[in-house]
């Protein structure tokens, strides 16, 4: 099974300000979703991977987080494109959980759905958070000193990190 595990806020749609909040808000990013339909005509089963403070912080409840993605999926299903399903950790900073991104708890949550180690798995997103999670998922031995070392390391970006095994996709 070939899965590819994105970014949400930055990657498929606009950041919001600071937190999409509303369905109205959520907007994509121009050829983000062709892209997606591209990704699953290339066999990519793809899922999304989000932090999402903006509940941990009562900005948003998950009723709402819901209809933002119903929104998300009808649009993708318009240009023929899909994703699987849309993993979120609900935390803030402050939680210490282990969901938060670059922690790998998200990504580990996708490997047990899907019964996949995550070895090698592509992901894509526009901050290097998601990579990092992705990375201590593929190599847990270096979980510690990556998330260790991950906030020094965080820096604006305009790029999409991506990590995408071959083939690779037009993107
Ligand atoms: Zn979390």
């Amino acid at each position: 099974m070939k899965l590819l595990i994105l970014e949400r806020d930055g990657t498929i749609n606009h950041e919001g300000d600071p937190f999409i909040t509303s369905a109205e808000d959520w907007a994509p990013l121009p050829g983000a979703l062709d892209a997606i339909a591209q990704l699953n005509h290339a066999g990519f089963h793809v899922v999304i991977a989000s932090n999402q403070p903006g509940l941990g912080r009562g900005l948003i409840d998950v009723a709402t987080l819901n209809t933002i993605h119903s929104r998300m999926h009808k649009m993708l299903a318009a240009v023929g494109a899909k994703v699987d399903a849309v993993f979120y950790c609900p935390h803030t900073a402050e939680d210490g959980c282990t969901c938060r991104k670059p922690l790998p708890g998200l990504f580990e949550q996708i490997g047990e759905r899907y019964g996949l180690d995550l070895h090698g798995v592509a992901a894509c997103g526009d901050n290097l958070e998601h990579l990092l999670a992705a990375q201590a998922a593929d190599q847990p031995e270096r979980a510690a000193t990556t998330s260790a070392s991950a906030p020094a390391a965080v820096e604006p970006m305009r790029q999409p990190y991506c990590d995408i095994p071959e083939p690779t996709p037009s993107w």
